[in-house]
């Protein structure tokens, strides 16, 4: 399983929400997990790897998974700027303004509710998974004129051309 890059149409799709976690969504988080690592990233979100549901995977490091579906959140403060990159994004980084704390629910694998707090990076790594549903991307963070010029400054124009042509 791959996953998929920029500019495939299903980042930019908003993610259906789960209104009852079924056997596919499980082996699609466990799927996600592994990738995760195999990657090396941080979190992953399922469009990622071409499911279009509100499931996320988020281990910052400490070895602590987690397991999100249909996370919502509900309540943030403070704003903090910090260098962002993607998977699906590759060789680009984006300075990205988000909450410096947030609170989040969800249901976590079992279908239970959760909420969780969290700040820093991990609230960053949330944050970044949930645009994700929503079909937004690092380089949507930027004006349109700074994302044209941070793309083709990346090459991919030119890597589009190639694999166009
Ligand atoms: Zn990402």
């Amino acid at each position: 399983m791959k996953i998929l890059k920029y500019p495939n149409p299903i980042l930019k799709k908003t993610s259906a929400p789960i209104l009852a976690v079924e056997g596919d969504d499980i082996s699609t988080i466990e799927q996600m997990v592994k990738i995760m690592y195999l990657s090396r990233g941080v979190g992953l979100a399922a469009p990622q790897i071409g499911v279009n549901r509100r499931l996320i995977v988020v281990d910052i490091g400490d070895k602590n998974i987690l397991r999100l579906i249909n996370p919502v959140t509900i309540k943030t403060e403070g704003k903090e700027e910090m260098d962002e990159g993607c998977l699906s994004v590759p060789d680009i980084y984006v300075r990205v303004k988000r909450a410096k704390s947030i609170i989040i629910k969800a249901l976590n694998e079992n279908g239970r509710s959760i909420k969780i707090e969290a700040t820093g990076l991990l609230a960053r790594a949330i944050l970044h998974e949930i645009d994700h549903l929503n079909g937004k991307l690092i380089i949507d963070h930027l004006n349109p004129i700074r994302r044209l010029r941070v793309l083709r400054e990346s090459g991919y124009f030119k890597k589009q051309n190639l694999r166009f042509s």
